[in-house]
């Protein structure tokens, strides 16, 4: 049995990560502070002698004996962390620095979930990791899109000095159940506005892209990764790519939804294309997301007709 720390466990990938460890006879301890995390989606394993939950903000220091280390703790979805831009800078370098600083003193491996946001407003397409992305430092986006990278330099400068095992997961735009419903973000917001016959809101023309991962595919990869001894970084996701007016079509017609879209403004800095090259998932840790699209939101739509109580 392994003990196996996840960091923002309150959050909605945590959820199905924690779900998957504790089936595979884990110990599995979590931590959050609830800044976007909620109960919810902890309370499901609180009755499991086999976790243990910590309320905790990791910009401050903890100790845990473990063997493995998941940082996930970080507001993400782009109206959360701008809000407290300061708090998600603060986040993302405080929050790996302590990671890493417990993997040292335990000798844990460590996962730093870092972001497809690495890349900015990419001017290539797909993504792959040797890219070095192309990030506008001043922006309302730079708060994550350079916290997250500054994490990145933090992890692999730790390998190199104190010879630490620390992989760097690239995670591209992921969506499921458990995703908290004023999350913000593209999926659950198309989702509950189709449901509940609200007007669609498409930012900018709707002509930007993004690709979408299924998040059990998602956990199986951050699974795969940790258990290999290849550290990143690596892109985890889906190269199934929409365009934002496709999407909403697409969500429209598997909620068989009246709404309409609206157009309103882009928000500064909005990547225009977004798709992973997972090559090297596949070749290093054998990833090769499984759900179709199709499958993957019917399920995202059925949690969220129970959530919004507008079943059809
Ligand atoms: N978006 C949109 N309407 C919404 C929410 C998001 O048109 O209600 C757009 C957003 O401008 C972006 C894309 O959908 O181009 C994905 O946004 P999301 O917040 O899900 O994640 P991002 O990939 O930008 O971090």
């Amino acid at each position: 049995m392994k003990k196996i720390l996840v960091t923002g466990a309150a959050g909605f990938i945590a959820f199905h990560l924690i779900k998957r460890l504790l089936d595979e006879g884990n110990f599995v301890i979590g931590i959050d502070n609830f800044y976007t995390g909620t109960n919810g989606n902890i309370e499901p394993f609180l009755k499991n002698d086999n976790f243990k939950f910590v309320e905790h903000n990791v910009i401050e220091p903890y100790f845990f004996d473990v063997d493995e280390i998941y940082n996930l703790a970080c507001p993400a979805s782009p109206p959360h962390y701008q809000k407290d831009p300061i708090f998600t800078f603060k986040t993302c370098i405080l929050g790996a620095l302590n990671a890493l600083e417990l993997a040292k003193k335990t000798g844990a491996k460590m996962l730093q979930t870092s972001t497809s946001e690495v890349y900015g407003n990419a001017t290539v397409c797909p993504q792959d990791e040797k890219y070095f992305g192309n990030v506008n430092p001043n922006g309302i986006r730079a708060c994550y899109d350079e916290g997250k990278r500054a994490s990145e330099t933090l992890i692999c400068d730790y390998n190199r000095v104190y010879n630490l095992n620390a992989k760097i997961a690239r995670i591209f735009n992921t969506y499921g159940e458990n995703m908290d419903i004023n999350d913000g973000r593209v999926v659950s917001n198309f989702i509950v506005q189709a449901l509940k016959g609200q007007d669609i809101t498409i930012y900018g023309d709707g002509n930007q892209s993004r690709s979408f991962c299924y998040v059990e595919d998602l956990v199986e990869g951050l699974i795969l990764f940790m258990n290999s001894n290849f550290n990143g970084p690596l892109n985890l996701g889906n190269p199934c790519e929409f365009t934002v007016n496709d999407f909403a079509k697409y969500i429209i017609k598997l909620t068989s939804s009246s709404s309409k879209c609206i157009y309103l403004p882009l928000p500064q800095d909005d990547p225009y294309k977004r798709k992973p090259d997972i090559s090297l998932a596949k070749e290093k840790i054998g990833f090769n997301p499984k759900y179709s699209i199709e499958d993957g939101l019917q399920r995202t739509i059925d949690y969220f007709k129970e959530k919004c109580s507008c079943k059809k």
